[in-house]
């Protein structure tokens, strides 16, 4: 399955998935307390101990608005994630997905973003000589997607841009600042609906103001199951599927076990599509419940919702 090409549908909207490349992490990071001895026979380290990571966004076309979730690692020098987790692309960034379904930054309308750690808001900003700063040689960050707006969790600015010992390097304030100095940049209290078809619903621990992404079919009749976009809630299937597998990363483990219990509930029950952020492997699925109650991601259906 190529995931730069995989399309799935939900009622009338579609939902593609796209990508800004593959980062090579630390898989200690990537899998936290679980040792290595379990997770490396899931997913084989190089002989740096980093693991592959999917840099996936998605695109989703619904009630005649092209909705951009998640922008990548972007291409700013000074970027400590770009710039050192080994960024490989082999099939170009987002924006030439973008333009391989014939998008243009300014064709955006909505741009979501589940948190704003520097893999996820790369490309929110580029750097640009701006009118503001004429006679400036400077380049200065300014919103890629200049028709667009953009949705974040309040929580999560309120975090961004006052960070900690352990945050400071998971975010990167050019990525995001420039929004909101823009007017561009709408906070929410949890809970939001973007369009008809399209909610968010807040999914902390990870971060306290991670968000999720929710497709679901407005049209009478419409069969199909939701698309559910889990991001960093769950950055591999694995780490669905298991509660106890939380990232290094997450500065709320316990608070994101319970935000997997839950959603791992309403997955079940909907029988949703679910969407991985990172999983170079398994990019979609669906979850299932064996007899002995463990939970495990299987493939879509031949013939189901994937395109
Ligand atoms: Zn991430």
């Amino acid at each position: 399955m190529n995931a730069n090409t995989l399309t799935l549908r939900c009622g009338r909207a579609r939902v593609h998935l796209l990508s800004d490349g593959t980062s090579y992490w630390d898989g200690g990071g990537t899998f936290g307390l679980v040792p290595r001895v379990r997770w490396m026979k899931l997913l084989p380290p190089d002989d740096l101990n980093r693991v592959p990571q999917e840099l996936r966004c998605v695109l989703i076309e619904a009630d005649g608005k092209r909705i951009l979730v998640d922008c990548g690692v972007g291409d700013k020098p000074n970027d400590l994630i770009a710039t050192q987790y080994d960024v490989r692309r082999p099939h170009g960034t987002l924006m030439d997905d973008l333009a391989r379904h014939g998008l243009r930054p300014q064709d955006i309308d909505i741009v979501i973003l589940t948190h704003l750690h520097g893999d996820h808001s790369g490309w929110a900003t580029v750097l640009s000589a701006g009118a503001a700063h004429a006679g400036s040689e400077a380049l200065h960050p300014l919103p890629t997607f200049i028709n667009a707006r953009y949705y974040v969790q309040r929580q999560e600015y309120e975090d961004a841009t006052h960070p900690n010992e352990r945050t400071r390097n998971t975010y990167f304030a050019e990525n995001f600042v420039p929004l909101m100095h823009h007017g561009v940049l709408t906070l929410l209290d949890g809970e939001a609906q973007i369009t008809p078809s399209v909610r968010v619903v807040p999914t902390p621990g990870h971060t306290a103001g991670h968000q999720s992404v929710i497709v679901e079919p407005t049209s009478n009749g419409a069969e199909s199951a939701p698309v559910f976009l889990i991001g960093d809630m769950a950055p591999f299937m694995i780490h669905f599927e298991r509660l106890p597998w939380v990232t290094a990363y997450d500065v709320l483990p316990m608070v994101t076990i319970e935000t997997k219990r839950r959603w791992q509930r309403w997955a079940l029950e909907q029988g949703a599509v679910l969407v991985s952020c990172h999983d170079t492997r398994q990019p979609v699925g669906r979850l299932v419940r064996n007899d002995k109650g463990l939970f495990s991601v299987v493939p879509l259906e031949a013939g189901g919702t994937a395109e």
